[in-house]
């Protein structure tokens, strides 16, 4: 793969390509933007440039991008979270690897993948490391929040900005991949994010529910609702980009009655998270939501 087919962030690719063709490598580089907006497949792009043994880079023919491509290239590490959190011991095998001399390249690169989920002794444990880096060496951290970082990390980084993607070019990554089914909602609530765009393909058929109970809260009674809100008592797996993409459908009604309904969407979102019980809370929210869009006729009776 070469950045020819990577969508978007064209002033990315135009740096990393100059920084390669100029031989400018800094030590530390911080991927900051939105989930699922290409920052890992950015990051083992540039490795690979970095990586690769020939004039035009990436050749994809060289034995560096061979080993790239099967992912067994000794000088390329990349760490990423195991469960929630980067621990520690994380960065300590980093620390001890990356004193080593480069095997077959004259670099190493470091991919931290989510390295806003480092935790402080993590962090400052990676520090040490970035204040005085091995001249061979390139760290590259990924990150969607950079608010979780050491000010004493970010420092020392150079930040590369990603922007969300285009709604055209995400038109088109949909007509050339030929995905169906997604309405202008679903774009809606991607933000931009192709990452998120698989995600809803995947789910499709429970978005299109949602978006047919939300048509229905306005016209039907309330036990109508409740027998036909499945979808969301079925999918607890998926429930937090559910109630997200409910958020989206009440917001652009444009109707002030479901527009106040977020608060309730955003109510249960941390009562899930302190592990209320899980179909009284999707009840409770639904009956909100019903009595705050029928308040009207609903007093009258
Ligand atoms: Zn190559």
């Amino acid at each position: 793969m070469s950045f020819e087919n990577i969508i978007g962030n064209e002033k990315v690719k135009q740096m990393i390509e100059k920084t390669v063709k100029t031989n400018n490598i800094l030590h530390s580089y911080l991927f900051l933007g939105i989930e699922g907006i290409g920052k890992s497949i950015f990051a083992r792009e540039f490795a690979k440039m970095l990586l690769c043994e020939a004039e035009n880079k990436p050749c994809e023919t060289c034995e560096a991008c061979f080993k790239l491509k099967n992912n067994n290239h000794p000088d390329l590490m990349i760490i990423e979270n195991e469960e929630k959190a980067i621990k520690i011991e994380q960065i300590r095998y980093l620390q001890q690897k990356i004193s080593e001399k480069p095997i077959i390249s004259n670099r190493k690169i470091y991919i931290i993948d989510n390295s806003d989920t480092m935790t402080k002794e993590a962090q400052n444990c990676l520090l040490k490391t970035i204040e005085e880096p091995p001249e061979y060496a390139t760290i590259i951290l990924i990150a969607s929040n950079e608010n979780k970082l050491l000010n004493t990390i970010k420092s020392r980084c150079m930040k590369v900005s990603f922007n969300k993607i285009e709604d055209k070019d995400i038109l088109n990554y949909i007509e050339e991949n030929s995905i169906e089914g997604i309405t202008t909602n679903m774009i809606s609530f991607c933000n931009g994010s192709i990452g998120k765009i698989i995600n809803v393909r995947d789910n499709k058929d429970d978005y299109l529910k949602l978006e047919e109970l939300v048509k229905k809260l306005d016209k039907e009674d309330l036990v109508y609702i409740l027998n036909n809100a499945d979808i969301l008592y079925k999918s607890k797996e998926i429930i937090f980009e559910l109630l997200e993409y409910l958020n989206v459908l009440l917001l652009k009604t444009k109707e002030i009655e479901k527009i106040n309904c977020i608060k309730y969407v955003e109510e249960t979102k941390k009562r899930l998270t302190a592990n209320s019980n899980y179909d009284m809370t999707i009840d409770n929210l639904l009956i909100k939501i019903w009595e705050e869009i029928n308040s009207e006729n609903y007093s009258r009776c």
